[in-house]
């Protein structure tokens, strides 16, 4: 035996992977911004100059969510490990928590759930619906002992969003904590926690953010930090568990986990570039350039799966043309536009895409460009179209309905 007994066969160098424009659920297209920031000298976790930028960082989520919460901070993982924390805090093996499900992760959530204990009980809607404010009323009504009520604000999907105003104010009314996915709405959409009275919070870093993936930013109420500071039996995640980060991201700054330095430059860049430009110029930024892609699809004669007042702008789940192959139109866009769309999954697998129009994916130039990529893709499979119409009219729509100043 020698070590090359364990050298790979093939011979491997360096990794280049292919400049690609990213307009599926997410990642989106990172920003040349993050990107710089990320490659920046790596620093100490615990160097003052680095827990300075983490204090800056926590501020600038604190805007993102609108809220005074103190525990507002980004959690070191993806967007699950975000929903993980919320229910592995919060719940104690007995309580019966309320989740709303009307796609993959509310059912994600159920499993989060049942794997802390608790006991669900499920509010179950259509895919492509949002959550019906008065089947949770029905459900908070016959389990009068719910603790938590946990919903999906943004449904990646289906591209459907639920009025979480009025879920929370339900929730309050018959005195439940809750738990809100705002992974694809954060930046994309408007979020008011402490106005709706969330009481937890997770996002992540890769969809209306234009950071690539692994972070999770998290904010949790008073009232959350309380149930568990009043805990008596242990958190069951040592790595998790909100009292034990707080020496880290607390003002007491102990060693918990090495935080991820340079990601953190990252995310606190892609603030920077949010705080900037304001959130509801953000908002309105989305919102514009979904009007714009629905215009052109219109001309290819695509439909949307979401009724129009529940349509995320920035997911939009639309139906695949009869007689078209959707996997060929997307290996075709990817192939010869490097250009990736997202496919259906569960119920919706083969029959819908999805288009993200997420942060920095979230462009004129890219709406335009998309549409005529698909337009010429669908006529090279044989559907008649008239060519140059969809990005026509999503120039018509530009034009008709500037950007507010
Ligand atoms: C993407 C997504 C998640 C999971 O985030 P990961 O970063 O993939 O772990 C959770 N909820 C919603 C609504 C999402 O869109």
């Amino acid at each position: 035996m020698t070590t090359d007994d364990f050298r790979p066969e093939k011979k491997i160098t360096t990794f280049y992977p292919p400049q690609r424009i990213l307009m599926g659920p997410g990642p989106s297209d990172t920003h040349p911004r993050v990107l710089a920031a990320l490659a920046r000298p790596t620093l100490g976790h615990l160097d003052p100059v680095f827990t300075d930028m983490m204090e800056e960082l926590k501020g600038l989520l604190r805007y993102a969510f609108q809220t005074a919460n103190l525990l507002t901070f980004p959690v070191s993982g993806p967007g699950s490990v975000g929903m993980e924390m919320c229910f592995v805090n919060m719940i104690v093996p007995g309580d019966k928590v309320v989740v709303c499900r009307n796609g993959v992760f509310g059912g994600r959530m159920i499993e989060n759930v049942e794997r802390c204990g608790g006991i669900p009980v499920v509010v179950e809607d259509k895919w492509g619906e949002p959550v019906d404010p008065q089947k949770l009323e029905d459900a908070l009504k016959s389990n009068p002992d719910t603790k938590i009520v946990a919903f999906v604000h943004a449904e990646t999907s289906t591209g459907v969003q639920s009025d979480a105003k009025t879920l929370c104010e339900i929730a309050k009314k018959y005195g439940c904590l809750t738990i809100m996915d705002t992974v694809t709405s954060l930046g994309g959409t408007p979020i008011y926690m402490d106005e709706w009275g969330v009481d937890a919070i997770y996002s992540g870093s890769q969809k209306c953010l234009s950071c690539p993936p692994g972070l999770s930013p998290v904010s949790f109420s008073e009232r959350v930090a309380n149930l568990v500071k009043g805990r008596t039996e242990k958190v069951h995640s040592w790595f998790m568990d909100i009292n034990l980060l707080l020496g880290y991201w607390g003002s007491s700054r102990t060693y918990h986990h090495t935080a991820p330095t340079n990601s953190l430059y990252g995310l606190h860049e892609s603030l920077v570039m949010l705080y900037e430009e304001g959130l509801e110029h953000s908002w309105a930024r989305h919102r514009r350039n979904h009007e714009a892609l629905k215009a052109g699809l219109k001309t290819l004669g695509i439909e949307y799966v979401v009724a129009e007042p529940y349509r995320l702008p920035q997911l939009n789940s639309v139906h695949v043309p009869a007689g078209i192959d959707e996997k060929e139109v997307r290996r075709r866009l990817l192939a010869d536009y490097n250009l990736e769309i997202g496919a259906g999954l569960g119920d919706f697998a083969g029959k819908i895409w999805r288009f993200g129009l997420m942060g920095n994916s979230s462009k004129i130039e890219k709406v335009i460009f998309c549409l005529d990529a698909l337009e010429h893709v669908l006529a090279d499979l044989g559907m008649k179209v008239e060519r140059g119409a969809a990005a026509t009219a999503a120039h018509q729509y530009y034009a008709a309905n500037p950007m507010p100043a």
